[in-house]
């Protein structure tokens, strides 16, 4: 049964799923593998991981474990940064093809032209970045830290990158400071209009709004709370409304219904009037792709060894002022 499902495009059944998540966790066993699944992935995906969280949060842990393997059911950067933290160890990423779009719009050449343009800035990048990015810049932030890293920066000047929202968003509580930031966006956020979300407040008045700061900044405008992907968490599984909607990735959605079942999450997904926040490449990854990555042990990520080191003092630094 579970070789018929695997490199298959299709709906699988529960009982397939059931299955192909006990050999997940066979493999993972018998490899001294570690299953990491963003929050963004497909609930069948979490439920099989070890751990499950944000980008730099699982790499972390992945780090802190004694596994051969580590399996990251996220993006490429993602993969990267795990790879960084962990260069002794193998990471298999499930599907090669998914990157993301945000990360790609920025490369190392481009930041090395901007360097040029301003010498007296301190470079800054969302941990969303590729290896070979983060390997030019001096800091690294999350959406988690950000403001807070940032006003401990000696420079005035700052070039933050690449995410246009999130820039700003940090720009607005760091008054002090210059800010050039770099134009890129993360698609299935950034997208998503005030409008829509003005649409969901008509239909639940009651309802706090969440979002996370990668959204449009006339969609942070009008939000109750503004945070990381864990930062919505904590505020939507503990303020004081039963309702919040959320503006983020719907992959959320799974992690917030285990942690408080009983409030109600409104997710843009929900509203045939409404667009959504989705990932299609957090999506690529499936579990018949997890299956067979670990069982055949294919996709390795590798980076050169002075990527590794250049890209790892940008984190090691943030993780010294965080
Ligand atoms: S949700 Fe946005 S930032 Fe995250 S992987 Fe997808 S495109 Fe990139």
């Amino acid at each position: 049964m579970v070789e018929l499902a695997i490199n298959e495009d299709r709906e699988l059944s529960s009982q397939e799923i059931k299955e192909l998540q006990s050999e997940v966790r066979r493999l993972a066993e018998e490899k001294n593998a570690v299953i990491l699944a963003h929050y963004y992935q497909r609930g069948e995906v979490q439920d099989v991981a070890d751990f499950v969280g944000d980008s730099l949060d699982l790499s972390r842990k992945a780090a802190n474990t004694d596994a051969d393997i580590i399996v990251f059911c996220g993006v490429r950067f993602m993969c990267e940064t795990a790879k960084i933290l962990s260069p002794q160890k193998k990471v298999l990423h499930p599907n090669p093809e998914s990157g993301c779009p945000m990360a790609d719009m920025i490369s190392a050449e481009q930041v090395r032209k901007l360097r040029e343009k301003h010498p007296d800035a301190e470079f800054v990048a969302y941990i969303n970045t590729t290896a070979d990015v983060k390997a030019e810049i001096d800091i690294c932030v999350t959406s988690a830290n950000a403001p807070k890293i940032i006003k401990k920066l000696e420079a005035k000047k700052i070039v933050f990158l690449p995410d246009q929202a999130l820039g700003q968003w940090v720009a607005k509580q760091v008054p002090d400071k210059e800010f050039v930031i770099w134009k890129g966006f993360c698609p299935p956020h950034f997208e998503f209009t005030a409008k829509e979300v003005l649409k969901l407040k008509e239909r639940y008045p009651e309802a706090k709004v969440a979002v996370h700061p990668e959204c449009h900044p006339k969609v942070i405008e009008i939000a109750d709370f503004v945070g990381s992907t864990s930062q919505i968490i904590n505020y939507a599984t503990t303020c004081e409304t039963d309702k919040v909607i959320v503006i983020t990735e719907v992959g959320l959605k799974h992690t917030l219904m285990k942690k408080n079942p009983d409030k109600e999450y409104i997710f843009p997904e929900s509203m045939n009037y409404c667009g959504t926040v989705y990932c299609c490449t957090m999506k690529g990854i499936t579990l018949p792709k997890l299956y067979e990555t670990l069982k055949n042990e294919i996709n390795e990520v590798t980076l050169p060894e002075d990527i590794i080191k250049r890209a790892r003092r940008p984190i090691e630094r943030m993780l010294e002022l965080s």
